[in-house]
């Protein structure tokens, strides 16, 4: 779905907006967290964002069993929650909260320019993350746009998972891109976060050719996709990319899993964690790529 098409001006959905990012692109940024996500990865730390609509958290330990949120309610809890957020704002605990609200382009280019000052200084600027940009592609160009009008940089996390011509789209707005790549395998793909990875390779071909600068993330899940065999896979796959700035590689942490119960829901698998050594590394450095290990 793309959210743009359901309002009547464009808008997009954002449930979060973090300044002074040091590890989402080029010098000090601000990352813009969106709405909604077509892939389902069962180590996913940022389930929030899954949903493309705004919806209500909840932290049992902070409730205090006042009441207050069923006395609001115009539906006293029984029906399918409107996300009206009068629960939220009658909360004296915090324990209820929404997540997610809908913003227009120009409102949140002005809330960012707050940093504008920052972004100068450090040759930083905007990254959006998520969730999945991509399925807000329509909110993502106009904001660049007018970002580019401020002269701000524009960066993207993405999984890449759209067809070619929502992809272009983004290409042809975006100074730097953080490609996500969860398995180079397409049955471990679909089998561990949902859906096919045909698309996401088939982008990733667009993005080598594309002169635009960008990085190669990938999350390390022990027994899912840290075997030698993906990594030269994926290592081989960048061979004949001169626009590649490098690989990062981001270890599992279970902790992540930590934000599901304010959903009401449980991570859908857990792993072991594990600590990697420049084994990780060598399949990059024998084809001469930059690596590292966040
Ligand atoms: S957001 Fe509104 S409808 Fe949903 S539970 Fe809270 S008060 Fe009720
Ligand atoms: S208003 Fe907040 S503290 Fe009171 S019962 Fe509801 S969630 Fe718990």
């Amino acid at each position: 779905m793309n959210i743009s098409s359901i309002t009547s001006d464009i808008s997009g959905c954002v449930f979060d907006i973090r300044e002074f990012s040091l590890f989402d692109g080029p010098g000090v940024r601000t990352s813009v967290f969106l709405k909604g996500c077509p892939l389902r990865c069962v180590w996913c730390h940022n389930p929030e964002g899954l949903n493309a609509l705004p919806e209500i958290l909840f932290s049992i330990s902070k409730c205090i069993h006042c009441g207050s949120c069923k006395d609001v309610c115009p539906l006293r809890g029984n029906d399918k929650c409107l996300v009206c957020g009068k629960c939220a704002s009658a909360c004296p605990s915090q324990a209820r909260r929404v997540c997610g609200r809908f913003i227009t382009p120009m409102e949140l280019l002005n809330e960012v320019l707050k940093s504008q000052p920052v972004f100068e200084i450090s040759n930083g600027g905007v990254t959006f993350t998520g969730g999945e940009p991509l399925m807000q592609i329509d909110f993502v160009v106009e904001t660049a746009k007018l970002l580019h009008d401020k002269g701000v940089s524009v960066a993207v996390e993405t999984s890449g998972y759209s067809s070619a011509e929502t992809y272009q789209k983004l290409l042809d707005v975006v100074d730097f891109i953080f490609q996500d790549v969860k398995h180079t395998d397409d049955a471990m793909h679909k089998r561990y976060t949902g859906v096919s990875n045909k698309p996401i390779l088939a982008n990733l071909e667009l993005l080598k050719t594309s002169g635009k600068t960008f990085v190669v993330r990938a999350s390390l899940i022990p027994t899912v996709n840290d075997s030698q065999e993906n990594l030269l896979s994926l290592a081989e796959k960048l061979l004949d990319a001169d626009n590649l700035q490098g690989v990062e590689l981001l270890p599992y942490h279970s902790s992540s899993g930590g934000k599901y119960s304010l959903l009401n829901l449980t991570p859908p698998m857990t792993f072991q964690e594990k600590t990697f050594g420049d084994e990780v590394l060598e399949p990059f450095r024998k084809h001469g790529l930059p690596v590292r290990l966040l």
